[in-house]
């Protein structure tokens, strides 16, 4: 089955294609299923330089709607899950198919935020980068975790790291929410994920996995498919797959279908 359901667009400021573009693309490709998962805006525009303005998602939320295909075409958000703004993404999952969550931000004490892609995380920031991916995991609106080990972008693979792999893996069992094996990553061609290590440590806990290709551009949304497949079955994982019921969306093991 061919799909993703983490796929980005112009919305977001820090992609280019509109959402047409990417369902063309789908259409082209053979895609079974394709959901849309912009970077969800705060309603005060909080990371407004790397987000969907708040302004704009009634318009992102009718392009996707708009869209007609041969194949189910599914509206979601990526959401930087914080507790505090649990009953704004509640509703918004009451009127979306889907959420998931990345953590790419992460409170310092001082009040700073601080991000794995340009300055890198330090030890503090790696526990707090696990507290909030396990907050998401916990919050029970998410579908499954996008690039769990993301915080790796900037960081050697050491103990701190092995414990990630661990807690949130076992998280994920504890809460039935999938990690991501995201193929991004392998385009940034910065290395630090999808880390091998990392996910060797997640195979101990589950065998199951979900593959995003994350694309921010039309022409990356198949691009890193093959890799992602190649690095998931070399790991032995099982791959879920989407199945849309009564508008939402759920994941099961390719032979429970
Ligand atoms: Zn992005
Ligand atoms: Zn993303």
């Amino acid at each position: 089955m061919l799909y993703n359901l983490h796929t980005h667009s112009f919305y977001c400021g820090h992609g280019t294609g509109r959402i047409s573009d990417y369902a063309d693309e789908a259409q082209e490709k053979g895609f079974d299923v394709l959901g849309f998962s912009e970077h969800c805006p705060f309603p005060d525009d909080l990371f407004g330089k790397t987000r969907m303005a708040y302004s704009s998602m009634p318009s992102y939320e009718a392009d996707v709607r708009a869209e007609k295909r041969p194949f189910p075409v599914l509206l979601g958000y990526e959401i930087d899950y914080l507790k505090t703004m649990h009953g704004y993404f509640a509703d918004l999952l009451g009127r979306v198919n889907y959420l998931i969550a990345g953590v790419h931000f992460v409170e310092r004490p001082d009040g700073d935020w601080a991000t794995p892609f340009s300055t890198g995380f330090d030890d503090g920031d790696v526990s707090r980068y696990i507290d909030r991916a396990i907050d998401a995991m916990q919050s029970g609106l998410i579908s499954f975790l996008a690039h769990p080990d993301v915080f790796l972008c900037k960081r050697p693979f050491d103990s701190l790291a092995r414990t990630a792999a661990r807690e949130l893996s076992a998280a994920s069992l504890e809460y039935s929410v999938p990690l991501e094996i995201n193929g991004n990553g392998i385009l940034k061609g910065k290395g630090g994920y999808p880390h091998p290590l990392f996910w060797e440590e997640v195979r101990r806990n589950t065998d199951i996995a979900v593959l995003s290709t994350d694309a921010h551009n039309p022409a990356h949304l198949h691009k890193t498919i093959g890799d992602i497949r190649k690095f998931a079955s070399e790991l032995d994982f099982t791959v879920l797959e989407p199945a849309i019921d009564d508008c939402r969306l759920t994941l099961r093991r390719e032979t429970e279908s």
